[in-house]
C-alpha cells in the first residue's frame, strides 16, 4: 500500500481560486519525490493539503492507509506523527540553542511539552546530539540558533526532524533562501535520511537541476494539475 495516496484532489480556495484540481498521486514507501514547477503552480497547496494544515474541497488523501481528509484532535495529531516538515525559513526558535531545538522538535509531537531544559533525559539529549552528528553539527550544540548561517540552520531543522523519526518528510522549498552549494549540502542529508533511515521525503524544489540529482521521481504541476510524473531520466527540460 501507498505511503501517500491522493485521490481526485481539490481545492480551491475561499476567493476561487483553484489550487489543486482532481489530483491522483500514489507516493510509495522509501521514495524521494521531488515536486517542480512555476510559482503559483500549487506547490504549496500539495503540501499544505497532505499535511492537512488546510481542508481539501474534493477528493481523498490518505497517509500510510489511513484517511487525514476529515480527521479531527487526536485521529489528526496521530496521523501526523508520522509526518515531520523541512520550512524555507527553518522554524528554529532564534534565541534558543541548537541542541534545545532539536530535544523541543522531539517533543513537539508529545502531549507533554517538557518546558525546562533539565527535563530532558540523558537518552534525549544523547539522541539529540546523535543526530546533530549525522549533519555535521554536532560542534555547534551550544551555538544560539540564529548565530549560525542559514544552511547550518537548515541542517540542524533536519536533525530536528530525524529524531521526531516519522515516516514522511515534507520539505516546502527547503532551499528557496540558500546558495546553490549549501542548497546541495541541505538536499544530501535530505536524501540521507532517505537512504539511510527509510524516511519517505517530498520536496519542493525549484530548480530542476537539483531535482534531477537528488529527486528519484519528478513531479512536475502546473495550474494545481500534474503535467508530468516520472523518473529523473526523462525529465523535460521545463515543466
Ligand atoms: P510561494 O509561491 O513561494 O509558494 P506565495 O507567495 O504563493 O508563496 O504564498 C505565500 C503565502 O501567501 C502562502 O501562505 C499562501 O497561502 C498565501 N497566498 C498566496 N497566494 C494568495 C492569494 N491569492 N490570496 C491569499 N493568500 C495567498
Ligand atoms: P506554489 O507553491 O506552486 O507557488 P501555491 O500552492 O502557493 O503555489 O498557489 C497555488 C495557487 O493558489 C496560486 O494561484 C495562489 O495564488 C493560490 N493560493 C495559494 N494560497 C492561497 C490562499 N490562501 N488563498 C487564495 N489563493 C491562494
Amino acid at each position: 500500500k501507498p505511503m501517500i495516496q491522493l485521490k481526485n484532489v481539490t481545492k480551491v480556495y475561499d476567493n476561487g481560486t483553484v489550487g489543486l484540481n482532481k489530483i491522483n498521486l500514489d507516493i510509495k514507501k522509501g521514495d524521494f519525490v521531488v515536486i517542480v514547477g512555476l510559482s503559483g503552480a500549487g506547490k504549496s497547496t500539495l503540501m499544505r493539503s497532505i499535511n492537512r494544515l488546510h481542508d481539501i474541497t474534493e477528493g481523498d488523501i490518505v497517509i500510510n492507509g489511513e484517511s487525514i481528509t476529515n480527521a479531527r484532535g487526536k485521529a489528526l495529531r496521530l496521523i501526523r506523527r508520522n509526518i515531520g516538515m523541512i520550512f524555507q525559513s527553518f522554524n528554529l526558535v532564534k534565541r534558543s540553542s541548537v541542541l534545545r531545538n532539536v530535544l523541543t522538535g522531539r517533543v513537539a509531537y508529545y502531549p507533554t511539552w517538557k518546558s525546562t531544559f533539565n527535563l530532558f533525559s540523558k537518552e534525549d539529549k544523547q539522541k539529540a546530539y546523535e543526530a546533530l552528528q549525522r549533519v555535521d553539527m554536532a560542534d555547534k550544540v551550544y551555538s544560539r540558533a540564529d548565530e549560525l548561517s542559514g544552511g547550518q540552520q537548515q541542517r540542524v531543522a533536519i536533525a530536528r526532524v530525524l529524531t521526531q523519526n516519522p515516516k514522511i518528510i515534507l520539505a516546502d522549498e527547503p532551499t528557496a533562501s540558500l546558495d546553490p552549494k549549501t542548497s546541495r549540502r541541505v538536499m544530501h542529508d535530505l536524501k540521507m535520511l532517505n537512504e539511510e533511515f527509510g524516511m519517505t521525503v517530498v520536496a519542493n524544489l525549484h530548480s530542476i537541476e537539483l531535482a534531477r540529482e537528488f529527486g528519484k521521481r519528478i513531479i512536475g504541476i502546473r495550474a494545481g494539475e500534474v503535467v508530468y510524473d516520472g523518473a529523473v531520466e526523462n525529465t523535460p527540460q521545463e515543466v
